[in-house]
């Protein structure tokens, strides 16, 4: 195992956070490197199209963290294809280490944004139908769905306030729920349970999502009766969750209920050297454009946090 010089800065993820921060870091001189297990690009790279990026109107997500990406090259970011297994907070002298499934690097900071995955359903077609019918995203994809007829999966608060939102554009919104009643806050409850273009279907879980190309048919399972039925509908958004990637944080790092990281406006965490940005973040809005916003601020911090922690060490 190679062992590395002391860093300025370790960036774990390659989303949009990760890249802008990435971006950030190059062009202030930081000597930085960013790990991504995958391809850079993140959660952007399954978007279809992405309408709601500022100054980019007719842009696939492919073409926009591709661009991010190339910016970020030309600019001095180095990136490697790893996966972050471990990190040791203090552990290395003036820094921490962070280990990987091929290396171990030692840095002032570290800057974690590797966001979250929705959780799935896990019935048949889910996957084979991701973006062609399939959305996980009411703000990214809702605006496809006008005068369409969509299914919303989930009982919770995201569910219903999507499901809501989704009403701007679809022309009839149905829950799918697989208890008797919601779990979302009662004045959201209130409000679904009123709309004229909502209707729900109880005590139901998705079997399964057909369609040749795109969606047309959804397979239900009534959970009660555990009778089969078809439900005729153009598109599906589901919200049963999402899983922060979170795997490798210690548990000294103080994350929320649902297991987000808690960070200040600065996007310090509580651990002294390490941040957060973008979806992995404890906040209510998850999107691009908060993402990057993020990550600028975390970059601002930490090069506040390595000149004065470092100058500091100098007179101990
Ligand atoms: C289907 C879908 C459509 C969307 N459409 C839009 C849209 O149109 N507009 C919009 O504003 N937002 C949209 N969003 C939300 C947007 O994608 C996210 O808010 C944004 O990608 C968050 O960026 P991020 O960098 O924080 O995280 P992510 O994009 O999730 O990137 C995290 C990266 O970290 C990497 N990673 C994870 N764990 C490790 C590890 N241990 N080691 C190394 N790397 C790791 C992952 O491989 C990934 O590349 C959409 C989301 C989904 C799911």
């Amino acid at each position: 195992m190679e062992k590395k010089e002391l860093l300025d800065l370790v960036i774990i993820g390659g989303g949009p956070a990760g890249l802008t921060a990435g971006l950030y870091a190059a062009r202030s001189q930081m000597n930085v490197i960013m790990l991504e297990k995958m391809m850079p690009g993140g959660m952007v790279s399954i978007t279809a199209e992405v309408e709601n990026y500022p100054g980019t109107p007719d842009i696939t997500g492919p073409e926009l963290v591709g661009n991010m990406e190339k910016q970020a090259r030309d600019m001095g970011l180095e990136i490697k294809s790893e996966e972050v297994l471990l990190i040791e907070p203090g552990a290395g002298i003036n820094g921490h280490i962070v280990k990987t499934d091929s290396n171990e690097y030692i840095a002032k900071s570290v800057l974690i944004a590797t966001g979250s995955t929705p959780r799935k359903i896990g019935c048949v077609g889910e996957s084979e139908h991701l973006g062609r019918g399939v959305s996980y995203c009411a703000t990214c994809d809702g605006a496809f769905f006008r005068e369409k007829e969509i299914a919303v999966v989930g009982g919770g608060d995201s569910a219903v306030e999507e499901a809501l939102y989704l009403t701007k554009f679809a022309s009839k919104v149905t829950i799918i729920h697989r208890r008797d009643k919601l779990r979302a806050t009662k004045v959201i409850q209130e409000k679904a349970l009123k709309h004229p273009k909502i209707n729900f279907i109880w005590d139901t879980v998705v079997e399964g999502i057909e369609g040749k190309m795109i969606v047309d048919n959804l397979k239900l399972k009534n959970v009660k009766t555990n009778e089969i039925t078809d439900f005729k509908v153009q598109g599906i958004f589901v919200f049963v969750g999402y899983i922060p990637g979170t795997s490798f944080v210690p548990g000294i790092i103080d994350k929320d209920q649902a297991g987000y990281i808690k960070t200040d406006m600065e996007m310090r965490t509580n651990i002294p050297g390490i941040f957060a940005a973008g979806d992995i973040i404890s906040k209510k809005q998850r999107q691009i454009v908060t993402a990057c916003g993020d990550a600028a601020t975390a970059i601002k911090s930490i090069e506040f946090y390595n000149d004065w922690y470092f100058e500091e060490e100098q007179y101990l």
